[in-house]
């Protein structure tokens, strides 16, 4: 098809294109609130099965129900990810309303990852316009709980990327529209240290300080940090003793961890899974552990990148690729072989930030290249 046909239809639909991102950012979907994820969904699973498409409904548990969308029917399966979850509460949109400003379109969650809703949609649309098919069956994952690791919905995503030929991940873009080709992965845990109380001024010596302990270990948490193979580790919140006269009974750490690849992963995990007390009196108990495996840029990655690229600059624009060390849902595709492109949604600015906003003028592009992608790939 014809690119410039392709933008045009696009270009035209813009205004329809920003009166339903408006419906879907009012559709308010907090990962912790399941009845509004699953008002979401319903929305959803009824603008699909308008255009002819399959819905299945997965529970989610305590999480919102996760939707599992069939478009085509071609023998090999092409899997879009798409997170239905926002980091913000109901009435934040009370506050921020929709709008349009110039090219930016601002709304809470828009660009981490409503907008990848509208691509979907539209692309589904212009099918049907164009009357061709996209090469292969597309399933696309709605998923009610990414921002809280993706609990409820991993399996569902694990199988059926296995099922799949590859995999997009509707995720905003990087800086400069770049798709995310790695990822780190990443961690959380927590270390709880019981020590002995005591008092401070009468007998000292009899108490173990938790406190100290924390301390000792927090210096070889911060130890395993390296910014030039890119391993991170952060103790992000500490807490601990009850009053300044009291040798501290317990003291406790959250840890974050972000790692490269799989043989830091390891490395890292060892280190603190085997953190031991440092003196007599005093217990450690770990707990947690890797809540996303590293997304790492492989050989086919790399070539589903570059054909990408080769169908962007057919639509006019450069398709750069970077890095991150936040991780997606692409993370746990990456990991079981099957090759992701990551960050192929909104271009825009402002994840989790008051000034979130997704650049209108870029939609036909990007929505055009989701589409060229699903008809050649
Ligand atoms: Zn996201």
């Amino acid at each position: 098809m014809n690119s410039s046909v392709l933008l045009t239809y696009f270009e035209n639909r813009t205004r329809e294109m920003l009166s339903f991102a408006k419906s879907l950012v009012e559709h308010e979907s907090p990962s912790t609130d399941k009845a509004a994820v699953d008002r979401f969904g319903s929305f959803l699973a009824d603008v699909y099965r308008e255009l002819g498409a399959a819905v299945e409904v997965f529970s989610g548990g305590q999480q919102g129900d996760n939707l599992k969308v069939t478009f085509g029917d071609g023998e090999d399966q092409a899997l879009i990810l798409c997170h239905m979850d926002t980091v913000w509460p109901v009435g934040e949109v009370a506050r921020r309303p929709f709008r349009v400003e110039g090219d930016k379109a601002y709304g809470p969650g828009i660009y981490d990852m409503k907008a990848g809703f509208l691509y979907t949609v539209e692309v589904i649309k212009a099918f049907k316009h164009f009357g061709v098919s996209p090469k292969k069956r597309i399933v696309i994952i709605c998923n009610s709980d990414e921002e809280i690791g993706s609990p409820s919905s991993r399996l569902l995503i694990e199988n059926e990327a296995r099922k799949s030929k590859y995999v997009l991940v509707l995720e905003p873009s990087a800086p400069g529209g770049a798709l995310k080709t790695a990822r780190k992965g990443q961690g959380t845990f927590e270390l709880k240290v019981k020590g002995i109380s005591a008092h401070s001024g009468s007998d000292p010596e009899r108490g173990v300080s938790a406190i100290e302990e924390l301390a000792r270990h927090i210096l070889t948490l911060h130890g395993l940090t390296n910014y030039e193979t890119g391993t991170t580790v952060n103790v992000g919140v500490i807490s601990g003793g009850t009053r300044s006269n009291v040798v501290a009974a317990e003291a406790s750490a959250k840890i974050d961890v972000r790692v490269p690849d799989n043989d830091s992963m390891k490395t890292v995990e060892s280190v603190i899974l085997g953190l031991k007390p440092t003196r007599p009196g005093i217990t450690l108990e770990v707990t947690g552990g890797m809540t996303r495996p590293p997304m790492v840029r492989t050989e086919k990655t790399a070539e589903l990148y570059s054909r990408a690229k080769i169908l962007a600059r057919e639509l006019g624009f450069d398709l750069p690729e970077a890095s991150t060390g936040a991780g997606s849902d692409g993370n746990f595709t990456a990991n079981l072989g099957v090759p992701t492109l990551d960050g192929l949604g909104a271009v825009g600015d402002g994840s989790h930030a008051v000034h979130e906003h997704i650049l209108v003028s870029t939609l036909p592009q990007r929505i055009g290249l989701l589409f060229r992608i699903l008809q050649e790939f």
